[in-house]
């Protein structure tokens, strides 16, 4: 028997545009994990090689990061039971905020619940619908939600242009509002790194505030993991720093780096700060543990970064397009299988994921129409034996299905 709700007409419309997906082939259903975050591991009752996870350093079951967490709930409980600004600040979310601020050798540092709530509640709390935002046309949804909540006026650079970006820049010098310039450090969805130092040229050159996100950089661009504002040599030019503990650090959260007076203002403005709850003391320990991990164990980050030149390498030679023809060319861990049609992505990932290798299908309206891609991720836990099968795999399935 269908359920009540079901039955009701109110969501209609929502059913119809499923339909409409279903008919693209562009449907999908969550995979489900069963067991841990590795480079081998079983999803919906499959055991896969897994190329999908942003787990860059094999932190997600790192035995010191488990231990530290374990702690903390026996310290500290399993919960913060407010939002930071009434009760639920602990000093553990002070510690972690300080060790990041001395890791990225900023005056001060904010933690937020995600990378997403960072990017939205920071660019929405420090401009106002009298300034003006330079994005780049591939940011972040985060830095596109932020935006608009801000109500700024928005004018997007054509990707990593940065002479497109002063064209911007220099059409809106007159006006009185004020000027963000922002960026992601590494693009998500073809792996390669944003313009840095060109755009702190920009912001120095107009006097523009300079903002970075660094999701796919935190734990892999940069000494030890520092970030792209490291890579570049970029330190004290840009204003606001967002990087996530989400995925190379291997917990959950976002954080904002700069002055005292930002992140103070932070605390006074930015939503999801004042009206979200904070972390879980676990949470906190965790990611101070993975920073001391990015501190004393650098080998990770390298053996992260020969498996990526090794990965991209072998598909290259096996003839994919991975980017740099018909889309930007991937630097860093994240490697696109670029396939083009929307529905024979989905086909290819699903057929992998038969095959034995865990590798998303990402299409329109994630990535432009007929730029539809495998998006593999490297980490440096992930064996030359497991790359070797992924990869045989990946040729032969692709070979089937006249992708290659
Ligand atoms: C993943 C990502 C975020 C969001 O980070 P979460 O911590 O997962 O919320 C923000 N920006 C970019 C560029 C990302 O890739």
């Amino acid at each position: 028997m269908a359920h009540p709700l079901s039955e009701r007409s109110q969501l209609r419309h929502l059913t119809a545009q499923l339909d409409e997906l279903k008919q693209k082939g562009t449907h999908f259903r969550l995979r489900v994990l069963d067991d841990i975050q590795a480079p081998v591991c079983t999803y919906d009752g499959k055991k896969v090689i897994n190329l999908a996870s942003n787990n860059y350093l094999g932190l997600c079951d790192h035995p010191k990061l488990r231990e530290a967490a374990i702690q903390a709930i026996r310290d500290y409980g399993v919960g913060s039971g407010a939002v930071r600004t009434i009760a639920g600040t602990m000093k553990i979310h002070m510690e972690l905020e300080e060790k990041i601020a001395r890791f990225k050798n900023v005056e001060a540092c904010v933690v937020f619940q995600s990378g997403f709530t960072a990017n939205a509640g920071t660019v929405s709390s420090i401009l106002g619908k009298e300034d003006f935002i330079i994005s780049d046309e591939l940011n972040h949804a985060s830095i596109i939600d932020g935006a608009r909540l801000s109500r700024a006026k928005i004018k997007v650079f054509r990707h990593k242009d940065v002479a497109h970006a002063e064209e911007l820049l220099k059409e809106v010098a007159s006006e009185p509002g004020r000027k963000l310039i922002i960026t992601d450090g590494v693009f998500s969805m073809d792996g390669d790194i944003g313009p840095v130092d060109k755009l702190c040229d920009l912001a120095d050159k107009y006097g523009a505030i300079m903002m970075v996100d660094d999701a796919h950089a935190s734990g892999v661009l940069g000494r030890n993991g520092r970030g792209s504002v490291d890579h570049f040599g970029c330190h004290g030019r840009v204003d606001v720093q967002v990087g996530t503990l989400s995925k190379a650090i291997g917990a959950l959260g976002g954080y904002v780096c700069g002055s005292k007076d930002l992140i103070d203002y932070l605390y006074h403005r930015a939503r999801p700060f004042l009206f979200s709850t904070s972390h879980p003391p676990s949470v906190a320990a965790t990611c101070i543990a993975a920073f001391d991990i990015l501190e004393n164990e650098p080998e990770r980050i390298e053996r992260l970064w020969s498996n990526t030149r090794y990965f991209k390498e072998q598909l290259g030679h096996a003839g994919f397009d991975i980017g740099g023809k018909s889309t930007p060319a991937s630097e860093t861990p994240i490697t696109p299988i670029i396939v083009g049609d929307g529905r024979k992505t989905m086909d290819f990932s699903r057929a992998l994921f038969d095959a034995g290798v865990m590798a998303t299908g990402i299409a329109f309206p994630t990535v432009p129409e007929g730029k539809a891609r495998i998006r593999t991720i490297m980490t440096s836990e992930h064996t030359r034996e497991q790359l070797d099968q992924a990869l045989d795999i990946i040729v032969k399935t692709a070979k089937q299905m006249s992708i290659l």
